[in-house]
């Protein structure tokens, strides 16, 4: 289930685009070769750039699920009992990092307590 809507969606696109030109930028520079002589270095400065942008758009899926921000009800994953919340929107959102193939991506999500398991999970996502 998306949480985005539409409008938003169409809004990240725009400062998506925005970051890609400025990647471009950081690429080519005002004279179309910004410094970078030898193939390895153009080849180091392509890589870094497409790895950031590969984290955006990693994290720009991740923010953009449901499961960031569930509403009123989530299944423990240890009891798969249903695990009520009768404030979602008080639920106060954690910073979670993962290594990935291209770099550190950033995301949050809310925490949820199983009171039977006595055990604090995340949503998965
Ligand atoms: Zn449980």
């Amino acid at each position: 289930m998306p949480r985005i809507t539409a409008k938003e969606l169409k809004n990240r696109r725009q400062e998506f685009l925005e970051e890609a030109g400025r990647t471009f930028d950081q690429m080519l520079g005002s004279d179309g070769q910004n410094g970078l002589v030898t193939f390895a270095e153009r080849e180091n400065r392509a890589c870094e750039l497409g790895d950031a942008l590969t984290c955006r758009l990693l994290e720009e899926h991740l923010s953009a699920e449901e499961l960031a921000d569930p509403g009123h009800m989530v299944a423990c994953p240890i009891c798969g009992q249903p695990v009520p919340c009768e404030s979602p929107e008080e639920v106060e959102l954690e910073k979670r990092r993962v290594e990935t193939r291209r770099g550190a991506v950033e995301y949050e999500r809310a925490a949820r307590r199983c009171k039977p398991c006595r055990r604090v999970f995340f949503p998965r996502g």
